[in-house]
């Protein structure tokens, strides 16, 4: 069992004097900010579900803990300080042990990245309830304390450009994640949204082989077919899809083939499951809702097995709807999800909506579901455990 959290109610840039905090926007508070998912369980699924959450190793695959700015048009400004606030008590109530973070933002410069990733390092150091998990064995150490440990990452590597070494520079800061390649090509692959998946490069080749050798988790989340393949078949180590869903119930680009999730589960890694607004909807469930992030659970585990399965739901402590909509210029991801069968368009997607309920939901919605405490356990963390011990190696 986990020990009582020593949150002491730390908010992020605290330390700083008020007329120094920059980033002192109107921010969505991480903590009651929408009405509770009703997941309609008895007394007796509900404490079930509860002893889940609390005696089991939870581990989020893909999210970012952040509050973002309450009016949107503000993101730019508030991204603009460097001071990008972690949702502490947000995280506080998540019943997560850990969470992959990914820092910086689409098209950032290597400087604007590596300022990002120093200031959200520098927030955390002045406190003692979240922690950076560098190795498994820190990041059990983080659930002992009753911490939750953050798992840095990047989601694409445009950032690296053509230098390899910059992959060891960010090793060294603590990046444990890294994605090939985000929607668009860069010098190692393809993304989803490249007008032609030319495959991993030559020197994406040399990246894997350089991620492999430092013990960096490969995230093709984002790469297109060709390319995800090709990470999959170089690297020596197991590849995560931290964030998708199966385009075998939602055919859309953004969701991942039988093929490609069935080479990654043969390989030993795993996918975890999208749940940004728009994205792993189902022909069952049209309305984006826990209930279609199931449909492509249930189909992935048939697929491929329960033990390369995981959860990666891709939420913010803000209105991520309105995000996609914000960035549509730029990255123009909305545009990219309608590019699919049609659907009913949702505020926020119910039970899913932010870092701080996410996998109390899932446990309840997979209780409610009929799936044994077994499988639950391996699906909420103890597969991504399994999977980067292997990646990592024995450190820390
Ligand atoms: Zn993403």
């Amino acid at each position: 069992m986990k020990q009582p959290a020593g949150y002491d109610g730390y908010t992020a840039f605290a330390y700083l004097d008020a007329d120094e905090n920059r980033a002192s926007f109107d921010l969505a508070t991480d903590v009651g900010r929408l009405p509770s998912y009703e997941a309609g369980l008895t007394e007796a699924q509900e404490l079930r579900a509860r002893e889940l959450i609390a005696g089991s190793l939870v581990i989020s695959l893909h999210d970012h803990p952040f509050r973002l700015p309450a009016d949107l048009d503000q993101l730019a400004a508030y991204q603009a300080t460097g001071r990008v606030a972690l949702g502490y008590a947000g995280l506080r109530r998540s019943g997560l042990d850990a969470v992959f973070d990914n820092v910086g933002f689409p098209g950032w410069s290597w400087d604007r990245t590596i300022t990002d990733l120093g200031m959200r390092l520098c927030d955390v150091a002045q406190q003692d309830f979240v922690t950076i998990a560098r190795g498994t064995a820190e990041l059990l150490r983080a659930r002992e304390a009753g911490r939750v440990a953050l798992v840095l990452g990047l989601e694409g590597s445009e950032v690296i450009g053509d230098e390899l070494d910059r992959i060891d520079v960010l090793y060294g800061l603590g990046i444990r994640q890294l994605g090939i390649v985000y929607q668009q090509q860069n010098a190692l692959g393809s993304g989803l949204q490249a007008a032609k998946d030319e495959g991993l490069t030559a020197l994406g080749r040399r990246a894997v082989r350089r991620m492999n050798q430092l013990g960096i988790a490969i995230d093709i989340s984002h790469a297109g077919d060709r390319t995800g393949l090709d990470v999959i078949e170089a690297s020596e180590h197991p590849v995560l899809i931290t964030h998708a869903g199966a385009r075998g119930v939602w055919n859309t680009r953004r969701m991942k083939p039988d093929r490609v999730l069935v080479a990654c589960a043969e390989a030993g890694g795993l996918i975890g499951l999208e749940a940004a607004p728009h994205t792993t909807l189902s022909a069952a469930n049209p309305v984006h809702s826990i209930a279609s992030v199931m449909d492509h659970f249930r189909y992935c585990v048939d697929l491929i097995g329960a033990e390369h399965v995981a959860f990666g739901p891709d939420t913010f402590f803000g209105d991520h709807v309105a995000l996609h909509g914000q960035v549509a210029g730029t990255l123009n991801l909305a545009a990219f999800h309608a590019a699919g069968p049609p659907f009913t368009p949702v505020g926020y997607v119910d039970g899913l909506e932010n870092p701080g309920e996410c996998f109390p939901n899932i446990v309840r919605r997979l209780v409610g579901d009929g799936w044994s405490d077994a499988e639950i356990v391996k699906v909420i963390g103890a597969n991504v455990l399994r999977v980067l011990d292997r990646i990592w190696g024995a450190r820390r």
